[in-house]
């Protein structure tokens, strides 16, 4: 059994209030790791660390803050197997996953460091004889981070190496059933000579969230998680005039018009929605499918999901793990219950498992269900798990149509030949991030990341987005 530590000011820790439990959603009779939550004077501790600490590592020189950086992906990197394992065994996605994902937040660091190598800065000329005016960017000063369950390293190495790399210091609060990746991620910066209170960590939950956003001496909130969270941290920031970036849920739309490679899109959709059991923000949740071509493409989408191995994530064989939570069993379940009484068709899964060992854990089968049209709840609302809901076009502009008519905005999908469509989409489908014959669930780490409507706000992440969000500016009208 592991001990859920916190890290304040330079020192791994106890924290001294509520107790915190994790368990292996697999088996959760199985308990991974047990603690307590922060207290409220450990949070004030943590942004008292940071707050002295913040000035300091501003002053470092860019180099040697990416040199930091740089090795904290090296130490990650040389864990990769055995924190993913651990991934995979605390969050529920497949090994090969949780691996993956723990070499990504290695990536990350190292692209964050990479900014030193890259302009700090605008020059521009002036009207004036003489003079020069330059643009600088500082640091903001002390960030609070608060991260959800599904990427618990990608997305705080997302958030937290870039607020480092541009000299802020961190207080951060991951979601509270993955406590150890964060514990992992806070090693690797320790172990890479992050100086002590630069990167606070705090476990908890809303609470310990909430006292993070209200705490005068934290800057800046960066959130990632549900819409309704998300939103209420936006207009609590708002009153307390504190720039805040969220990126929140999606119920993302993959569109499949007559044209296009029907084999090579559903070998794309199905990971799109599958993978990570379906808990991706950008899963392809929602498919439009052109009526002339949905026998079809639904055939081939049910034959590949028949063939997806549900059971335990570190068998090298299974191709879907557990959800995170029973609520989030509960949910799902309900949803899918809710869309069948709808007058939905579940073309494969659609039932709960009811015994055996994927009844103990928190499985969800694989569904994929056919809906009567646009108008069921399934259709609009994020369920955050493994199904796919399949509404029928007319063509491609009813198509377009139908797959932009969302309160969401994260992600989507377009399967076509025709470069004008494809451009359509482009300009029609508003989303922050587009794929044209790629599910919707990709996105590298090297460009702008971030939603639209209900699924963003604020800066985007990832590449040099985030410079936006972790540094404020001063234009200087230089003479000499
Ligand atoms: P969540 O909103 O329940 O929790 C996210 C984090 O916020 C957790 O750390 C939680 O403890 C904290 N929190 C909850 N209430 C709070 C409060 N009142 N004040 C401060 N902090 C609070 O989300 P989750 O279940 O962990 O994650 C799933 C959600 O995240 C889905 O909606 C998914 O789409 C979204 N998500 C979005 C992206 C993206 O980049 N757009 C990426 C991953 C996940």
């Amino acid at each position: 059994m592991k001990e859920i530590v916190h890290y304040i000011d330079g020192g791994f820790r106890e924290g001294t209030g509520a107790e915190l439990v994790d368990v292996n959603p697999a088996a959760p009779d199985t308990v991974l790791a047990k603690g307590r939550a922060a207290a409220e004077a450990q949070v004030d501790a943590a942004v008292a660390a940071a707050s002295g600490a913040a000035p300091g590592w501003a002053a470092t020189p860019f180099r040697e803050r990416a040199a930091v950086l740089v090795r904290a992906a090296a130490h990650i990197r040389a864990h990769a197997d055995e924190w993913g394992r651990e991934l995979s065994l605390e969050e529920g996605k497949t090994l090969a996953e949780g691996v993956g994902e723990v070499r990504r937040a290695a990536d990350i660091c190292d692209y964050a460091a990479s900014e030193a190598d890259r302009p700090t800065g605008e020059l521009f000329d002036s009207p004036r004889a003489g003079e020069r005016i330059m643009v600088v960017h500082k640091p903001v000063g002390v960030a609070g981070v608060i991260t959800p369950f599904n990427f618990p390293i990608a997305i705080p190495a997302w958030k937290i190496a870039p607020a480092l790399t541009y000299g802020n210091a961190v207080v951060w609060k991951p979601a509270e059933v993955v406590p150890l990746l964060a514990i992992r991620f806070a090693e690797a910066l320790a172990e890479a000579g992050l100086p002590a209170g630069v990167l606070n960590l705090l476990h908890g939950g809303a609470d310990v969230g909430s006292r993070i956003v209200e705490h005068p001496g934290v800057n800046v909130v960066a959130f990632t998680g549900s819409t309704a969270v998300g939103r209420a941290l936006i207009r609590r920031c708002g009153d307390l005039a504190k720039p805040v970036q969220a990126e929140m849920g999606g119920k993302n739309a993959a569109i499949v018009l007559a044209d296009a490679d029907l084999a090579a899109a559903a070998a794309q959709i199905v990971p799109g929605v599958f993978g990570v059991s379906g808990q991706r923000c950008t899963s392809n949740t929602r498919l439009v499918v052109e009526d002339r071509v949905a026998d079809d493409l639904l055939a081939e989408v049910v034959r590949l999901v028949d063939g997806l191995d549900v059971g335990d994530p570190l068998d090298p064989a299974v191709r879907m793990g557990p959800l995170i939570t029973a609520a989030a069993r509960d949910t799902v379940g309900r949803a899918t219950g809710e869309a069948l009484d709808g007058g939905a068709k579940a073309l494969a899964g659609g039932e709960p498992y009811t015994s055996g060992p994927l009844a103990e854990g928190y499985f969800v089968p694989p569904s994929v269900l056919a809906l009567p049209g646009p108008d069921l709840p399934l259709w609009r609302r994020e369920v955050f798990g493994p199904v796919l809901a399949a509404v029928r076009a007319d063509g491609p502009e009813h198509a377009l149509a139908l797959a932009d008519d969302s309160e969401y905005g994260l992600s989507g999908a377009i399967f076509t030949r025709d470069l004008g469509t494809a451009l359509r989409a482009v300009d029609e489908f508003d989303v922050g991030v587009l794929h044209v014959n790629s599910n919707s669930a990709g996105a590298d780490l090297h460009v702008p990341f971030g939603g639209e409507k209900a699924s963003g706000f604020g800066a985007k992440e990832q590449g040099r987005a985030p410079r936006d969000f972790y540094t404020r500016t001063t234009t200087v009208y230089l003479r000499g």
